[in-house]
């Protein structure tokens, strides 16, 4: 994951500690070879520019160039300023004070919605002795709620599912289940399609208005790069979510767009997802995911 970008930061904190002075001159330079560098990562443009400029600024602004060890320091500008655009604190997801907590699944066909669904009830299992329900509001494709049948059987989750077309009935309908089961949460996997339209944004919203979801998580392939960065906006302005939910990023390359939706829709980032297989999610971690980066 981002093994690309992290050398060539890597040669732009080189080239700085080679020098035996460090002078504006050659801080303006390695700035400049660390904003090529996320530009090459796929980071949006604006959020690579105001990030180069607060590290100068910052650089410059401080007493770094007559430090002790001006390298060191420089480094922990960058550190921390790529901490504060993956949004600063980690960001837990919502619970119900009275269950069941209500967790909306929602964005395109293929980015990893059903998989994703899985991932979380499993780790709100595991990790959280929580008792997921799943409901399967993607009612278009039989695949889909077989997919989520089968995710469930193996983690041994429940799932509610009718043989009608009516995604907003499942959503109810899986809620009330829950409360008479005592389940503490459901998680609910809507359709997606190929690109943002108004039926799909229409049905996401009316099941948002039936259920009044704790938490909505935007869910978003981190391999179409720019691309994901303008769903995230467009999702953002009609339902309002709660926060993102990054896949593919073992794919690695074109990732950096991903890290930039933070700054861009001010929606905090708040799992990740590295592979198919039900383990492959972690919470974000912005401060870890910075030191790897960085190396
Ligand atoms: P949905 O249409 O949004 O529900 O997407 P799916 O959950 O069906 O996922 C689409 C494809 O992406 C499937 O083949 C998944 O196995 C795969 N997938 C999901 N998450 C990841 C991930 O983090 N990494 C990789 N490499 N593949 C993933």
């Amino acid at each position: 994951m981002f093994e690309d970008l992290s050398s060539k930061l890597d040669k732009a904190f080189q080239s700085l500690k080679g020098e035996a002075r460090i002078t504006e001159v050659n801080i303006a330079e390695t700035v400049r070879e660390i904003r090529r560098a996320l530009l090459d990562a796929d980071v949006n443009y604006e959020v690579a520019r105001q990030f180069t400029n607060d590290v100068k600024e910052q650089v410059l602004g401080s007493d770094v160039l007559t430090s002790v060890n001006p390298g060191q320091q420089f480094t922990k500008i960058v550190h921390d300023n790529l901490v504060e655009t993956f949004g600063g604190e980690k960001a837990d997801i919502a619970q119900a004070q009275t269950p069941p907590t209500v967790i909306l699944i929602a964005g395109l066909q293929g980015s990893g919605k059903t998989t994703f669904t899985g991932k979380l009830a499993r780790h709100l299992k595991q990790e959280h002795k929580r008792n997921p329900l799943l409901a399967a509001a993607d009612v278009y494709r039989p695949a889909a709620v077989d997919q989520l049948k089968t995710l469930a059987s193996s983690i041994d989750v429940p799932v509610y599912s009718i043989e009608q077309k009516d995604a907003v009935r499942v959503a109810k309908e899986a809620v009330s289940m829950a409360k008479s089961l005592a389940l503490d949460t459901v998680i609910i996997d809507t359709a997606g399609r190929l690109h943002v339209d108004e039926e799909m944004m229409n049905e996401v919203a009316e099941i948002k208005e039936a259920v009044n979801p704790h938490e909505i998580l935007f869910v978003v392939d981190s391999m179409t790069g720019q691309d994901a960065v303008n769903t995230a906006k467009e999702f953002n302005e009609r339902i309002d979510y709660d926060g993102v939910v990054l896949t593919k990023l073992d794919g690695d390359t074109r990732g950096g767009a991903a890290l930039s939706i933070k700054t861009v829709v001010n929606k905090p980032i708040k799992f990740v997802s590295t592979g198919e297989k039900l383990d492959a999610l972690s919470p974000f971690y912005p401060d870890r995911m910075a030191q790897r980066i960085l190396g």
